[in-house]
């Protein structure tokens, strides 16, 4: 079997999706009341758009159904970071928008990373970036360090916790550029840390007894969460999902999934099922969808994180057989 002719359709899907970096849609101009706070990506999006409320306008830089890995801004977009009040972001994540943050608003910025006590996951890595698109070359500097074993997850808001430190963090900076409402964020933010809570005790009493410890996932973007609950993660390709893994990374993971009798492996929905469908096929494992909400599109299970986590937690108990 060829994996390379195999992907060929989905880097078209994905180019046809990539169009949309040009510009972003949800760019609205602010009204003249209304302080503009520019996010990075969509769990950013869904904590400050929670305590935000009625009171500020929340433009997302990644559009909606991209890979926001990949994002890339338009001069409209850089300008509307260079204009907002407050930019709120996860640094090395998103080159595009690290350098936008460092060129146009390195003096209203926040990067959450600290909030958000980013650790490294151990989280395993298929170092082949051959991304075969035009933005071959940024990615050489965006992965230059990628083969340490040490490296960095940038994906914190799989953790419930992390996203309640950070939901606090946000309110303390909406609070500072518009104190007059900093009541309002102080009790939003409060009420979102609350559901958090509940959502990471569910996580807990859910998975406790799992029979399937090893978590075979597309992107090894679940780090935190198998750190959290019990689960030993095995991405088929690294932290970040573009490169297209070799064959003899596909050959590695099927040969893991058959010994350690794993029947269950989970694919995304803004990257597709291609690798995982792969592996079931050689495996005869069953493929259900694990979202690392890196962003929400109409085919995301849920309306928002909250109910997209919780399709996860169903995910995880059928897939690992929790009980
Ligand atoms: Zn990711």
């Amino acid at each position: 079997m060829n994996f390379r002719t195999r992907l060929i359709p989905v880097c078209a899907v994905a180019l046809v999706g990539l169009t949309a970096c040009g510009g972003s849609d949800d760019t609205t101009a602010a009204d003249d009341s209304s302080q503009t706070v520019v996010t990075s990506i969509y769990p950013l999006d869904f904590i400050t758009t929670s305590v935000a409320g009625d009171h500020l306008d929340v433009v997302s830089l990644t559009p909606s159904g991209v890979d926001p890995h990949d994002v890339e801004l338009s001069p409209q977009t850089i300008g509307d970071v260079q204009s907002s009040d407050l930019v709120i972001y996860s640094a090395d994540l998103q080159t595009a928008i690290d350098e936008a943050v460092e060129q146009q608003a390195s003096d209203h910025s926040v990067d959450v990373n600290g909030a958000a006590d980013l650790i490294s996951t151990g989280a395993e890595h298929d170092h082949d970036h051959d991304h075969g698109d035009e933005h071959g070359d940024e990615h050489e500097d965006e992965h230059e360090d990628e083969g340490a074993s040490d490296e960095v997850d940038p994906h914190w808001w799989l953790d419930p916790a992390r996203m309640a430190d950070v939901t606090q963090l946000v309110s303390d900076e909406l609070s500072e550029i518009d104190p007059d409402n900093a009541a309002d964020y102080e009790s939003n933010a409060a009420a979102l840390i609350a559901e958090l809570d509940t959502l990471d005790g569910d996580f807990e009493a859910g998975l406790a007894n799992c029979e399937q410890e090893d978590l075979v996932t597309t992107h090894a973007a679940f780090g935190y969460l198998a750190e959290n609950y019990g689960f030993h993660q095995i991405g088929v390709t690294g932290i970040s999902p573009e490169a297209e893994p070799s064959p003899a990374r596909l050959a590695e993971v099927t040969a893991i999934v058959e010994d350690a009798g794993v029947d269950t492996i989970y694919s995304e929905v803004i990257l597709g099922s291609d690798i995982a469908d792969t592996i079931a096929i050689e495996t005869g494992a069953t493929v259900l969808t694990l979202d690392p909400l890196e962003g929400l599109t109409d085919a995301s299970a849920g309306s928002d994180y909250l109910e997209v986590m919780r399709s996860n937690l169903d995910a995880l108990t059928e897939g690992q057989h929790c009980s």
